[in-house]
C-alpha cells in the first residue's frame, strides 16, 4: 500500500510505501517528515482499512483517480473535432478514429484504480482492497465531518 500523507491542516507530508501486513508506528516520508501512524482499530474483521492511519478518522471515501492520459486524450479529441468543424479533415474514417479514441479513454477511466481518502485530513491510501461499505465522496458528509474546522 502507498499512503500519501497529509497533516490535519491538509498540507502534504509526502508518501510512504508499505508492504502487505506492514504496520509501522513511525515512518519517514519521501519528503523527510517523521510521521506517527495509528493502526489501532484501523482494519475491520476482513482486513480492509476502515480508519485513517494518519489521523484516526473513520470517515473515509473511495475516489477514482483520473489518469493524466485522459486529459491529453480529451485535448486531442477537441483538436480533432475543431479540425473537422473547420473542414481541414473529414470522412467516415476520421469519425471512426475519434470514436475509437473516445472509447479507449472511457475504458482507461473506468478501469483506473480507486484510492481510499480521508474526509478529515485528505490522506490518500492507494493500492489496497477497498471495503464495499466505503462510499464515494459526499458533500454533505464532508461538511458534517469538517464543520469543526
Ligand atoms: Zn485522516
Amino acid at each position: 500500500m502507498r499512503i500519501l500523507l497529509r497533516s490535519l491542516d491538509r498540507s502534504p507530508l509526502g508518501q510512504v510505501e508499505l508492504a502487505d501486513g506492514d504496520r509501522p508506528i513511525r515512518a519517514k516520508t519521501d519528503l523527510g517528515h517523521d510521521v506517527i501512524l495509528d493502526w489501532e482499530a484501523a482494519h475491520d474483521d476482513d482486513g480492509h482499512l476502515r480508519r485513517c492511519p494518519a489521523c484516526g478518522s473513520a470517515d473515509l471515501y473511495r475516489h477514482r483517480r483520473v489518469p493524466q492520459i485522459t486529459g491529453f486524450i480529451l485535448v486531442l479529441v477537441l483538436a480533432m473535432t475543431l479540425a473537422s468543424i473547420l473542414g481541414l479533415v473529414s470522412g467516415l474514417s476520421f469519425l471512426i478514429a475519434i470514436a475509437i479514441i473516445i472509447l479507449i479513454d472511457v475504458c482507461i477511466l473506468v478501469l483506473s484504480p480507486e484510492s481510499l481518502e480521508c474526509y478529515r485530513c485528505r490522506t490518500s491510501i492507494r493500492n489496497i482492497r477497498i471495503a464495499a461499505y466505503h462510499q464515494k465522496w459526499n458533500r454533505e458528509r464532508d461538511r458534517t465531518v469538517n464543520s469543526g474546522n
